[in-house]
């Protein structure tokens, strides 16, 4: 080994990494990483122990510098922390027959929406494949260790939904959701990209062999109200977006859903709101409303639970399927970017 993570070596690879060992070492040890998760290369019992050895300390490409539970110990969320200072975040919710992982696909971004703490900070640089599979292999290294009381003991969804934008890191995304279903065994259905309308990407993303359910971002309902949330408007307008998600549904046949964050004065009126419904009845797509997250550089504010009433409603008689997301893991900074940035002011 040479201190690098096997989770930064493709899986085929791993031979490279174990030097004269006979090939069926390399099968074990990608069994651990994909199948079977560990959270030391101690628990790789059925490697040599100079195998193991070897592995020693490199085995996650980075170091967990934040762990902290919320909600009862439902929620849990990670800062990792890679080798060159970079921030990864992710955050794990379990529920009753699912736990979802929410998984970060960038450090940083640089898509600059208004009210998202990562987009306030910028773009560092991309994640590596590995980086964001190691992701979900720690949460299930974790599951397996210390189970969340009343939900299943590992992964069952990932969502790229964490820190960056997903589409705008193309070529590793894709090869990490490679490693998810073809190498780890994830059923596609229970992954789902989000995506702030990258139309370029999307379109690719509908050519790929995985029907992973696509999340598109919208938060405004008419070209005007999202180009001031949402600078990519101005490149990628709400028509062009929607057509792209058209063709998406159209290939995967996945039902799409539409994420809204939901902002006082910003676009939490029953205008938007029946625009919206105009727009989930031409896409028959889901909405999921999240109630904003304030953040310390935006002034934004969360709409009132009157208002948030009022929208859900219009929604509603608009003929739409629409949720109201839960907050979860707010007194743990659970919202994308936010635990980083509250690391970086202290
Ligand atoms: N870049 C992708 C995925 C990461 S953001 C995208 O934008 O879809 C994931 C979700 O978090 C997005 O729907 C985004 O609107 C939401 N989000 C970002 N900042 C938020 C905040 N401060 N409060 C509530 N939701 C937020
Ligand atoms: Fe990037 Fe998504 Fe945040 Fe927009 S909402 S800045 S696309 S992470």
């Amino acid at each position: 080994m040479t201190g690098v993570s096997p989770y930064l070596v493709p899986p085929e690879d791993l031979a490279s990494l174990l030097g004269a060992e006979p090939a069926f070492r390399a099968s074990q040890l990608r069994e651990w990483l994909y199948q079977h998760p560990v959270l030391t290369a101690d628990e790789m019992t059925n490697l040599p122990a100079g195998i193991r050895d070897s592995i020693g300390d490199a085995l996650w490409p980075f170091d967990v510098e934040v762990d902290q539970s919320a909600d009862g110990g439902r929620t849990r969320k990670w800062l990792f922390r890679a080798p060159d200072g970079a921030a990864i975040e992710a955050v794990l919710m379990g529920y009753p027959r699912r736990t979802t992982l929410c998984i970060s696909s960038q450090v940083g971004c640089a898509m600059g929406c208004t009210f998202c703490a990562t987009g306030q900070f910028g773009f560092d640089r991309q994640l590596e494949a590995g980086e964001m599979v190691a992701q979900v292999a720690y949460a299930n290294a974790f599951l397996r260790r210390f189970p969340i009381d009343g939900c299943p003991e590992r992964v069952t969804n990932v969502v790229y939904m964490g820190m960056g934008e997903p589409l705008a890191n193309y070529e590793r995304v894709r090869e990490s959701l490679r490693r998810l279903i073809d190498v780890a065994g994830m059923s596609a259905r229970s992954v789902t990209v989000s995506t702030v309308g990258v139309v370029p990407g999307m379109l690719r993303l509908a050519d790929e062999p995985w029907p992973v359910y696509l999340a598109v971002s919208l938060h405004g309902a008419d070209d005007e109200t999202r180009s001031r949330l949402v600078p990519l408007n101005d490149r990628y307008p709400l028509e062009a977006v929607l057509t792209a998600a058209e063709k998406y549904f159209a290939s995967k046949g996945r039902r799409i859903s539409i994420e809204w964050t939901l902002i006082d004065g910003a676009n939490d009126s029953d205008h938007q709101a029946r625009r919206l419904a105009d727009i989930a009845r031409r896409l028959r797509a889901h909405v999921n409303v999240i109630p904003l997250n304030p953040t310390p550089l935006s002034a934004d504010e969360p709409s009132s639970s009157d208002r948030t009433r009022g929208f859900m409603e219009a929604l509603l008689v608009g003929g739409t399927n629409a949720t109201l997301r839960e907050t979860r893991g707010q007194e743990i900074d659970a919202a994308c970017g936010q635990l980083r940035l509250r690391r970086a002011t202290e």
